[in-house]
């Protein structure tokens, strides 16, 4: 029933010259690391952070992130992970659910987040980096900000160790926001420890592994399968600042990256780019999570680079990775739908496939997918209701869509909340996107329902094109019918510029629904 820091200061006990993190070609060992870990704590404790505080943090992948989770955690207190784009009304809206007492944010947004928070819990900021330069604000900025300067105050000071088990929370990070308003998930030590665990076996991950942070550490995935995972490991985290497609292909050949786990998107924008050969030459494992995998992706991946991506499955509320293809493994594509399985269940982790009343369904049977086990979180911050509606005794009700076949792959058929009726037929909008996304002109595809005088709902597909694609809507809805049952195929498509989006870069269709459609 150990904590996090615990965990972490074994590591630092058995390797201490080990490699910890490497930023902008500048290496921390794990001492290293836990010293600037500690006289940040001695800082934090100075400004009253103890037990049970949430402190947000809003930066790109640097070690600063690193140092104040570690920090917090020693303090018994949890980061709140929050998206650099945030801004306005937004970000407001997560200090305030959240209850953060103070932040840590980019110096050059000083001003602005400091005129943002007026009048929420936040009594401090902490800066990373040059603020802005003009004379009007030379008085205004005040070291005491700057968190290089307050280490150098607290050099040599620690601070009284405080008390943390599995159930106390470490992180607060937000749902994307794909399918409502984003909520805070409670992830405790126990279910960072879990996963970490269970990732690491799964990635055979070693004190020799070099792990690129391609995925967002304000994100769960990055958070835990990038960052928690590796450190726990006594493996080094390549950290890239603000990742891209062009900076991660560049880090992963001169930093030898031997792992990394991002988004499908980050793989796809590092296919289009013209890499040295040797690109992925020291590359053994590469995970894509967060979003559904076109098989397609996948395989000129594999035939361009010579690695093959594995799928992995989880959410916000399970503290990332619990279903994940095998290492050696390949997913089975779903011969009805056409859709890449996401793997098996890790090893703890309990799935069921439930009715509506969550009565276990047969197996091969759709319906929602459920999950248990010590990766799910105990609940939403300060949403008791959402909570009992979402976990219904401790079991996570996910609202996928999904299958599991006899030998335990699991499909995701798509969000339980996007499904379309038409005249009584479901149609499930990946389905459709699917196909769409088989014409060559088509770029990416959003499939919603609308309300209809005749049907209830008809089928609408929102469309971007490929670069110089010349097709018009007429003749996407016939390609479509050839390939779909009549009531499945789009009555209507759209060709737009721009689908909306979430800031993680998922496809909101509940904005498409709403009439957002950006032309
Ligand atoms: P919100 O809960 O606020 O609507 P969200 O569900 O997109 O947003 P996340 O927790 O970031 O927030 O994402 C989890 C969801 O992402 C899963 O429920 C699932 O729908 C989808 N997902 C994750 N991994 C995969 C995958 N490998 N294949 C298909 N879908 C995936
Ligand atoms: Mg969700």
């Amino acid at each position: 029933r150990g904590s996090l820091t615990e965990a972490w200061q074994q590591v630092v006990a058995h390797a201490p010259d080990g490699l910890a993190l490497r930023h902008d070609g500048t290496s921390t060992t794990a001492a290293e690391l836990e010293r600037a870990a500690e006289t940040l704590a001695a800082a934090l404790a100075d400004r009253g952070v103890g037990p049970g505080d949430r402190v947000g943090v809003q930066l790109q992948n640097v070690p600063e992130v690193v140092m104040l989770m570690l920090a917090l955690w020693r303090r018994g207190a949890a980061a709140v992970l929050l998206n650099p784009m945030y801004a306005g009304d937004e970000l407001r809206h997560l200090v305030t659910d959240s209850g953060a007492v103070g932040l840590l944010v980019e110096a050059s947004r000083h001003e602005e987040i400091a005129a943002l928070v007026e009048g929420t819990d936040v009594a401090w900021l902490l800066t990373v980096g040059e603020g802005q330069a003009g004379p009007e604000l030379d008085e205004e900025q005040d070291p005491e900000h700057d968190l290089a300067t307050v280490l150098a105050a607290h050099d040599g000071r620690s601070a009284e160790p405080v008390a943390a088990d599995h159930d106390t929370v470490a992180l607060l990070t937000y749902t994307s926001g794909t399918t409502g308003p984003p909520k805070g998930a409670m992830n405790t030590h126990g279910n960072l420890l879990a996963v970490a665990a269970t990732s690491a076996a799964v990635m055979h991950l070693t004190p020799a592994d070099r792990v690129l942070a391609v995925a967002p550490l304000f994100h769960i995935t990055g958070a835990v399968i990038d960052l928690a995972t590796p450190l726990l490991a006594g493996a080094a985290v390549i950290l890239p600042g603000r990742p891209t497609p062009d900076g991660a292909a560049r880090l992963i050949r001169e930093e030898a990256v031997t792992c990394t786990t991002g988004s499908i998107t980050v793989f796809n924008g590092m296919d289009r780019l013209e890499l040295p050969e040797d690109t992925f030459a020291s590359v053994r494992c590469l995970h894509s999570g967060g979003a559904p995998v076109p098989p397609a992706t996948v395989e000129r991946f594999e035939q361009r680079h010579g690695v093959y991506i594995h799928n992995i499955y989880g959410m916000t509320e399970t503290s990332s990775a619990v279903i994940a293809v095998p290492p050696g493994e390949r997913a089975p594509v779903d011969a009805t739908s056409g859709s890449l399985s996401i793997g098996k269940a890790l090893p703890g982790v309990e799935l069921r496939i439930v009715d509506p009343d969550g009565r276990p369904l047969p197996t091969g049977e759709p319906g929602e997918l459920e999950i248990a086990g010590p990766a799910v979180v105990p609940g939403y911050w300060g949403k008791p209701e959402a909570t009992a509606e979402t976990f219904p005794g401790g079991r996570l009700r996910t609202g996928d869509g999904a299958i599991i076949d006899a030998d335990g792959w699991v499909h995701i058929v798509d969000r339980l909340k996007d499904q379309i009726n038409v005249s009584g037929y479901k149609v499930w909008p990946r389905e459709v996107e699917d196909a769409l996304l088989g014409h060559p002109a088509v770029h990416e595809a959003a499939v919603v329902g609308e309300p209809d005088d005749y049907s209830g709902e008809r089928v609408v597909a929102h469309l971007t094109l490929a670069e110089g694609a010349d097709v018009d809507a007429d003749e996407l809805i016939a390609f479509a019918r050839e390939r779909l049952a009549r009531y499945k195929a789009p009555r209507e498509v759209h060709l737009v510029e721009e689908l909306p989006k979430t800031l993680t870069g998922k496809i909101q269709r509940r904005a498409l629904r709403d009439g957002a459609t950006r032309t």
